[in-house]
């Protein structure tokens, strides 16, 4: 059996899938690691009648490697890596929706996204209705609804949407559910067994895992990511085979680096809970947490991103960061390095104060991209950038 049958047969573990699946057949004399291959086009009979390779199409070598892993991740029919995750959702949602559609989507939802939906979609003629409670979604369906649209868990305050009834929503209205679960990664959550049609990924995030690469995923039928592989070849937003390699590198260590990012995050909220600067912390896996129930029963481990709330507001968060010295400022997240930033500077700088206390942002709001440093040494860090908040 070739090994990347053998790693997406039944039974085979996601880290084994993640190491293994679509990789180079082990024969004699073979590389080990699949060979970077940064040729634009392939060589061809004079009338072909197979597949025409090219890299805008997504068919080079190191795009196809990539292809088998994540849809063995996911447990897709078929997977595409693109050019960026932002191109990962505007493909996904053309290849469902044309002029006169419609899409449901939730409210709370990463800003590119939401900006995609709000100002691109509706010139291209397409309709966006945007839901706030879960029980808006059936009375916000039309006729011409093609497509629903949710990202679990939610940035910054990670929210979990219970994607169950919104499956079978999908399922009886025959509207594909589309899920970013960009946040959650394959080894935490697999949207596609809970009844979701499509996983989206921003690969920059978790699945590259080392901050070095703008990549994305479209995972789903085959008759999608060929529906979606059209509109790359239209659109062109492809995938760099130097950056394809890389995000199979980062795919290898991704089940390693996300459950060690899982266990900090979850030392980490406990500590912070206790401590009396902190107000409020926002992790899935702690009981205060309002979703805590449906991540349990969702969740295989509940994250690395974890928010928490400064006593004294904004003011006082920005000393807090100010006095780090290991953990770093910077937005974007799911890098080995631990990574915080404020919302109400950066994801959600256009929102109004009251806008952001609507979605639960509240001043003093840290986000925390937990890394895989030893959690002591991060622990210490922030005891001593708090330490003097305390009154
Ligand atoms: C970063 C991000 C995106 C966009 O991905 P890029 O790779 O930056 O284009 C989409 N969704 C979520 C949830 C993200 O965090």
């Amino acid at each position: 059996m070739k090994r990347e049958e053998a790693a997406a047969a039944g039974g085979s573990g996601l880290s084994t899938r993640a190491v293994h699946a679509g990789g180079v057949e082990p024969v004699p004399g073979a590389p080990v690691v699949t060979p970077i291959v940064p040729s634009a086009t392939f060589f061809n009979e004079p009338a072909p009648t197979g597949e025409v390779l090219y890299t805008r199409y997504g068919t080079n070598p190191n795009h196809r490697v990539l292809a088998a892993k994540l849809a063995a991740l996911e447990g897709a029919e078929a997977a595409l890596p693109v050019g960026s995750g932002q191109a990962a959702t505007a493909l996904a949602l053309l290849a469902y929706c044309g002029a006169g559609d419609h899409v449901v989507a939730a409210r709370a939802l990463y800003g590119g996204t939401s900006t995609l939906l709000t100002r691109e979609l509706p010139r291209l003629g397409i309709g966006v209705t945007f839901v706030e409670r879960a029980e808006q979604w059936a009375e916000s369906l039309r006729p011409e609804t093609r497509a629903l649209f949710v990202e679990i868990p939610v940035n910054p305050t990670l929210r979990v949407p219970d994607i169950r009834p919104l499956a079978r929503l999908s399922a009886e209205r025959g509207v594909p559910l589309l899920v970013d679960a960009t946040f959650a990664t394959p080894v935490n959550f697999r949207p596609i067994e809970h009844g979701a049609a499509v996983v989206i990924h921003s690969a920059t995030k978790y699945l590259g895992g080392h901050s070095d690469l703008i990549a994305g995923v479209v995972a789903g039928p085959a008759t999608l990511v060929e529906e979606v592989r059209g509109k790359l070849k239209s659109f062109g937003p492809a995938l760099d085979p130097h950056a394809a390699w890389l995000l199979e590198r980062g795919l290898k260590t991704l089940a390693v680096r996300v459950r060690q990012q899982n266990g900090n995050a979850e030392r980490l909220a406990r500590w912070l809970e206790a401590h009396p600067a902190v107000a409020r912390v926002h992790y899935p896996g702690l009981a205060s947490h309002r979703d805590h129930a449906v991540a349990r029963e969702l969740f295989d481990g509940f994250g690395g991103m974890l928010g928490f709330v400064v006593h004294g507001g904004d003011d006082a968060a920005v000393r807090v960061l100010g006095r780090l010295r290991l953990l770093s400022v910077a937005p974007s997240l799911g890098g080995v390095e631990t990574l915080v930033s404020m919302p109400c500077f950066t994801s959600h700088a256009a929102s109004s104060r009251e806008e952001r206390h609507a979605l639960g942002i509240d001043d003093g709001f840290v986000r925390v991209s937990v890394g895989i440093e030893d959690v002591e040494d991060l622990r210490d860090d922030l005891a001593r950038a708090l330490e003097p908040e305390v009154k």
